[in-house]
C-alpha cells in the first residue's frame, strides 16, 4: 500500500519539491490556519503539524524556514517572512543589506525544520541547514525572499542565480527532508 502523508501547506511548488524528494509516498496538501507566532522553527513546524493531523485525521507534515544571519544575532529568523512590509523580495533583501552595511562576518545560513505528527500524538522534528554568505548586492532573479543575496558555501553564485534543480540539491529543505525520508 502506499503511504500517504498529508503536507500542510497550499503552495503547489512547496508541495511538488517535497513529493519528488519522498518517493513512494502520496503528499496531499491541505490548508491549515494558524498563528505561526512560536520562537523557534521547531515550534512553528509543530504547530502546523499538528493542526494538520488534527483537521485530517492522517499523519501530517509541516515545515518552517527561513534565513538567520549570525552578524545580527540570528535576524530574521522565524520572523523571515515578515521581516519588512510589504514582504517583497526587494523589500526583504534591500532590508538586509542595510543592516549588513558595516558588518565584516557575512556569515549566514537558511534553516528548515520539519515536523511529522500522527493521529495519534506521535511526534517527530528533524532540522536541516545550508550554510553559506549574505553578498553586498541582489544578484540573479530566480527563486523567491532572499535568494538575490544568499551565496551557498563553496558557490559562486547566490540561490537566485542557480537553477532550481541545483538550488534543491543543497537546500535547507533537502537537508531536513532526507531526515525525514529515514524516519518514515
Ligand atoms: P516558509 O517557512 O515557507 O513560510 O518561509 C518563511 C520565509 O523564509 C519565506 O517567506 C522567505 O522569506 C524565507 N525563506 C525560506 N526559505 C527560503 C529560500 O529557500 N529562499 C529564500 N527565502 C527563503
Amino acid at each position: 500500500m502506499i503511504m500517504e502523508i498529508i503536507v500542510a501547506t497550499t503552495n503547489k511548488h512547496k508541495l511538488a519539491e517535497i513529493s519528488k524528494i519522498l518517493t513512494g509516498v502520496r503528499c496531499q496538501g491541505l490548508g491549515v490556519r494558524v498563528n505561526e507566532d512560536g520562537e523557534t522553527f521547531e515550534a512553528n513546524a509543530l504547530k502546523k503539524a499538528r493542526a494538520a493531523a488534527k483537521k485530517s485525521g492522517q499523519l501530517a507534515m509541516a515545515d518552517d524556514s527561513g534565513l538567520v544571519v549570525f552578524a545580527l544575532g540570528g535576524k530574521p529568523g522565524v520572523r523571515s517572512a515578515r521581516f519588512t512590509r510589504p514582504a517583497t523580495r526587494e523589500n526583504l533583501c534591500h532590508k538586509i543589506l542595510r543592516l549588513m552595511k558595516n558588518k565584516k562576518d557575512r556569515r549566514a545560513k537558511f534553516v528548515c525544520a520539519i515536523a511529522l505528527v500522527s493521529p495519534a500524538g506521535q511526534e517527530k522534528v528533524v532540522k536541516g541547514s545550508c550554510a553559506g554568505k549574505i553578498i553586498f548586492e541582489m544578484r540573479g532573479d530566480g527563486g523567491f525572499g532572499y535568494d538575490s543575496i544568499f551565496a551557498p558555501k563553496n558557490s559562486g553564485k547566490t540561490f537566485a542565480q542557480m537553477n532550481p534543480t541545483a538550488k534543491n540539491l543543497i537546500s535547507h529543505r533537502r537537508a531536513a527532508l532526507e531526515k525525514i525520508k529515514k524516519i518514515i
